[in-house]
């Protein structure tokens, strides 16, 4: 330290040595040094929930929290089902505080004070809602290559909730319940063709196409026959017409004639009675109440009647209609094959047998604006089967 001092003429500077509060900020100094020293080294103590806590410098709560005696106040991890713990110490950390204040996590603690703890708490563990498509289940029935739908399936979508941790299930719900899709096999070909007892040597030509309305393959019928200005019969199944109400009506619309293939394509020989009748009348009023008017024609189930199949159609007032030609697109041969079946050289007039529904119908979709351009070149002209029965 230096001072300047006037003696007389004389200037000098001394050093002198150090005394009065210079020496005491010295020794202040000093011992701060030292306790700085130690505050990195050892540490100072202060108190943590009554505990001594020694303190070093820059020691923080995130230092702190790591002490195994801390960290056992952590709160719980528990299971969203029932609370139970998933894992100890998964909860919030405990927090330190300070005269009841939160110690931020990256602060500084100091020596000579008395900390608190603030214990954490339990977490419940988060939950994950998974939504589900199932495919619709499918029943066959029978054995055989000709696959006939009784009854469209229906996609069905749940909704289950988790615990995402646990695994737990804690609710699982249908919000669309899935439908069992019931498919019948039988043996190819069709039993019999009963005939349509078709009349003249006219050139008329009546497509039908049987088992839909099929929301796969109908529309891309309803398509080509429109943009041909051709009218056609679908033979369709009620139980398909209920569940495709909107298509059903536009077969309609479209000018084409619907007629009753039955309500769930059973073999009608081989139902009782009573079954007998109501496969005739809840056909009937299904198709009905879907298009206003009850079906004139009915087409039984893979041709196959009897005598008793006759009466009952007779008795709704139903007359039946067979085939003259099977384009046999139920096999699926192939397209040609299908053009080729669906067109004999034949002369008058001719019902001919396809299907819009039942399996996969891309070859009759794929034969049909070849079918309608064979006739059209023969100088057929297209016909609803009612054009028979007159
Ligand atoms: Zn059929």
């Amino acid at each position: 330290m230096n001072e300047y001092l006037t003696d007389g003429s004389k200037t000098y500077r001394r050093r002198r040595l150090l005394s009065g509060p210079w020496l005491a900020l010295a020794v202040a100094a000093g011992v701060s040094v030292v306790a700085i020293g130690l505050l990195a080294a050892a540490g100072l103590p202060a108190t943590l929930d009554g505990s001594t806590l020694m303190v070093r410098l820059g020691t923080t709560p995130s230092d702190v929290l790591e002490l195994e005696r801390v960290a056992e106040r952590s709160g719980d991890l528990l299971a969203a089902k029932d609370r139970r713990v998933l894992r100890v110490g998964g909860g919030t950390a405990p927090a330190i505080t300070y005269r009841g204040a939160l110690v931020p996590t990256d602060a500084a603690l100091l020596p000579f004070r008395a900390y608190g703890i603030r214990p954490g708490t339990d977490i419940v563990e988060p939950t994950k809602t998974v939504t589900r498509t199932i495919e619709a289940p499918v029943e066959y029935r029978g054995d055989g290559p000709l696959e006939t739908v009784v009854r469209f399936g229906r996609k069905g979508v749940s909704v289950t909730v988790y615990g995402s941790v646990s695994g737990d299930v804690l609710s699982s719900e249908w919000v669309v319940p899935a439908r069992r899709g019931i498919v019948v096999r039988s043996k190819g070909g069709y039993a019999t063709s009963n005939g349509g007892k078709v009349r003249g040597t006219q050139k008329l030509v009546a497509l039908t196409f049987d088992d839909g309305p099929d929301p796969r393959y109908t529309p891309a019928i309803l398509k080509i026959l429109k943009d041909n200005g051709v009218k056609a019969t679908f033979f369709v199944l009620s139980s398909h017409a209920k569940d495709q109400p909107d298509l059903t009506r536009r077969i309609v619309a479209e000018g084409h004639l619907i007629a009753n293939h039955s309500r769930t394509h059973r073999d009608l020989t081989k139902l009782k009675a009573a079954d007998l009748e109501g496969e005739f009348r809840r056909s009937q009023e299904a198709i009905a109440s879907v298009t206003g008017v009850p079906p004139r024609f009915f087409r039984a189930p893979y041709g196959i009647t009897d005598a008793r199949v006759t009466a009952e159609a007779k008795r709704k007032k139903l007359q039946l209609v067979g085939w003259e030609v099977d384009s046999t697109d139920w096999s699926k041969p192939g397209t040609a094959t299908i053009v080729k079946r669906a067109t004999p050289q034949r002369n008058g007039g001719m019902i001919v047998l396809m299907h819009d529904s039942g399996g996969d119908r891309r070859q009759t979709v794929a034969a049909l604006p070849a079918i309608i351009r064979t006739y059209r070149e023969r100088g057929f002209e297209f016909v609803t089967v009612d054009r028979f029965y007159k």
